[in-house]
């Protein structure tokens, strides 16, 4: 800027720089400028919040401010330098912010009020065009924030859902997706069957080999599962040694195969040791196909009858429940 000084030299810099002031040529000003406070405010004071109506377009002149969505977030969606501005959201939709505007450093700023903003609009109009460029960009931020903060969520959830040691679904996302599977199943007149695996003397490999191998024994298998199901049954690790299956769209005798397919494939793929050994591993398998007016109880109970079937006839082999009505 150059020409009279509006303000202070110091002040004149940084308005000069400011991306609002961009384009305007200060020196020949035709709005009282002057009129405008300028304010000093400590560290540590809220200076917007969404608690309170504001009035003002607040330049910063000198210090920090950081823009966050909560009062007590510690991540910011902007951080307010010298030249920077805040407030423009409410007075334009004449609503409280939207936002929290924190002062992290001692701080000066100019205020414009929202009738002066609106002349000093009329006089040049390129502001107008700054303000929304400002905004554009506050929108990017927060945009960025929240998609970052959706992405945080969805880890956060995967891990709650994820079973460390296998990585399969773990017993609170069956409890969440089996009910809903289930419930469009019977809802649109589809089969589905579930197939509830059960490793056979696991007990004995912990205790022959110890447990380090039987977690070992226990990723071998889930993977070996996962390698030999359909994309779209859902599988789960249901508890200790313990896995489920839920097979949509499918009857009993096409989950009797699959169930069947597996059990051979588990048999015949012995997990390797070291010194050539290897420890041959198999499962028996419960499969029920679900009757209509059955919860995930009843049907998880069929199938666990099934698998008691399996058990008791000498394991290492599949049974389908049978209605003993
Ligand atoms: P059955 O053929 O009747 O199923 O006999 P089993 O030995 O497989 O069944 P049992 O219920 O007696 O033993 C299951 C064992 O699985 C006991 C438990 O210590 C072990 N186990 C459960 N979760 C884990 C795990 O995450 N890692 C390891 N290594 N062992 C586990
Ligand atoms: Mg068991
Ligand atoms: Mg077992």
């Amino acid at each position: 800027m150059s020409g009279s000084l509006l303000f202070s030299p110091s002040v004149n810099q940084v308005l000069g720089n400011s991306p609002l002031f961009s384009g305007v040529d200060l020196s020949s000003a035709v709005v009282d400028m002057q009129a405008w406070p300028i304010r000093d405010i400590p560290a540590g004071q809220i200076l917007l919040s969404p608690l309170r109506d504001n009035t003002e377009l607040l330049i910063l002149l000198e210090g920090e401010w950081v823009v966050t969505m909560t009062a007590n977030s510690s991540r910011p969606i902007a951080r307010i330098t010298p030249g920077g501005c805040v407030g423009e959201l409410s007075i334009l939709d004449s609503q409280r912010p939207s936002s929290h505007v924190m002062v992290t450093q001692d701080s000066r700023y100019l205020v414009i009020q929202r009738d002066a903003l609106w002349s000093f609009i009329t006089s040049y109009p390129v502001v107008a065009l700054n303000l929304l460029r400002v905004m554009a960009d506050r929108t990017r931020e927060k945009s960025a924030l929240l998609e970052s903060s959706l992405g945080l969520l969805h880890e956060y959830r995967m891990r709650a859902e994820t079973d460390t040691l296998t990585g399969l679904h773990n017993r609170n996302w069956l409890m969440e997706i089996f009910p809903q599977q289930l419930d469009l199943s019977l809802r649109i007149g589809h089969p589905v069957s579930l197939m509830l695996i059960d490793v056979d003397f696991f007990k004995k490999v912990n205790d022959t080999y110890g447990h380090t191998v039987g977690d070992q024994v226990l990723q071998h298998l889930a993977a070996i599962m996962q390698g030999n199901l359909r994309s779209t049954d859902l599988l789960a690790r249901y508890g200790g040694e313990e896995f489920a299956v839920m097979m949509p769209a499918t009857h009993v005798n096409k989950a009797r195969a699959s169930a069947e397919r597996l059990r051979r494939r588990i048999y015949e793929s012995p997990l390797p040791l070291a010194d050539n050994e290897a420890i041959t591993l198999s499962i028996s398998i419960g499969v029920a196909e679900c009757l209509p007016g059955w919860g995930l109880d009843d049907f998880l109970k069929a199938s666990d009858q099934a698998l008691y079937v399996a058990k008791n006839n000498g394991r290492n082999q599949v049974q389908c429940w049978k209605n003993p009505f």
